[in-house]
């Protein structure tokens, strides 16, 4: 079969790998109908030292499952199934608290001799804890939306969820990327009635607008800071939900939040210190976030997928086949594209 490799910088490459097969009797193979290409993928993209072999990439997927091991149950052959972005059993004591990002007996798509999403097959371990049935048919038009929910859906709603995001809190999201966007429609979802979007690039904005922004900052830095305190009555906001990752991000959140508010973070830190210092701790600041435990939360978002309350695949502006995404990679880290939708 073919697949995606990353072998340095700049260098993604389409080759032919051999075809996964069960090892453990916990594993599925699962045909892969949709993939896409995330944000994070742009940091090796944008620095991996270059190596004489590639390693496989891609961790967002949905498809067919073809086999299950002999330990699996509740799936079948047929099967069409979404992988969350990271595999758990769902059974062990980090699973049943809703962090299957720690999960005792999971692991990372791409590592360790486990397959990459970005190809036509994938070996899924954990397979009975980690797939989620989807019931819909492979050609139904929800396909990209029910992508979403491997990483970029969930992602954003954890940020919301973690800063406590509700009727009564007022919310700033920083980034107007896919998960920025996705933060704005959780925090929309879950009952925000005021949410300012922090970014510059039109045709997200417009989408961002759509997904439920109230208000859009499109200043940076200390600019950007004073427009969204003009906004909130000089205050800031209750909550901050930074989906960026990079250490202005950051910074920023903790300047346009409310004394009392919380700081979710879930763009992948790209600093080692974050400014929680004296006049942070006085102003009675909470950092929160993290990874999303994206299996937790596909059950309570399915739903709102499936009766169409939420279109989190419009996040996808271009779609590309498997042999196309070195282009998808290029499309994504010059911002010509927010998110690639990939059809192996
Ligand atoms: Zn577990």
């Amino acid at each position: 079969m073919r697949a995606t490799l990353i072998y340095g910088a700049g260098d993604v490459r389409i080759e032919n790998v051999p075809d996964p097969t069960l090892r453990e009797p916990t594993d599925a193979i699962v045909r892969v109908v949709r993939s896409c290409i995330c944000g994070s993928d742009l940091w090796p993209y944008g620095s991996r030292p270059a190596t004489g072999d590639g390693d496989r990439i891609g961790h967002e997927f949905l498809g067919v499952v073809e086999a299950v091991g002999r330990d699996v149950s509740g799936l079948a052959a047929g099967d069409l199934v979404v992988a969350p972005f990271v595999w758990a059993d769902n059974t062990c004591d980090f699973c049943r608290e809703g962090l299957q990002t720690s999960c005792r007996h999971g692991g990372m798509w791409a590592r360790d001799d486990v397959d990459g999403g970005q190809g036509e097959a994938v070996r899924v371990p954990q397979a009975q804890g980690t797939l989620v049935k989807l019931p819909v048919a492979e050609d139904s038009a929800l396909l990209p939306s029910l992508l979403a929910l491997s990483d970029v859906f969930p992602t954003g709603h954890h940020c919301a969820v973690t800063a406590g995001v509700n009727p009564r809190t007022t919310v700033t999201v920083i980034g107007d990327g896919a998960v920025g966007l996705s933060a704005v429609l959780a925090a929309k979802r879950l009952g925000a009635e005021r949410i300012i979007l922090m970014g510059r690039h039109k045709d997200r904005i417009d989408l961002g607008r759509e997904f439920g922004a109230t208000d859009v900052v499109a200043e940076r830095g200390e600019e950007g800071v004073e427009r969204v305190r003009e906004l909130t009555g000089g205050d800031g906001t209750h909550t901050v939900l930074e989906c960026v990752g990079l250490k202005p991000a950051i910074e920023t959140a903790f300047a346009v939040v409310r004394n009392g508010g919380t700081v979710s973070r879930v763009g992948a830190p790209q600093y080692p210190d974050v400014p929680a210092d004296f006049g942070v701790f006085f102003r009675n600041i909470t950092l929160t976030g993290g990874v999303a435990p994206a299996r937790a939360y596909i059950d309570e978002l399915l739903p709102d997928v499936l009766e169409g309350r939420v279109e989190p695949g419009k996040v996808f502006d271009r779609t590309v086949a498997l042999d196309q995404v070195p282009d998808g990679y290029r499309a994504m880290a010059d911002r010509s594209a927010l998110k690639v939708l990939i059809r192996p």
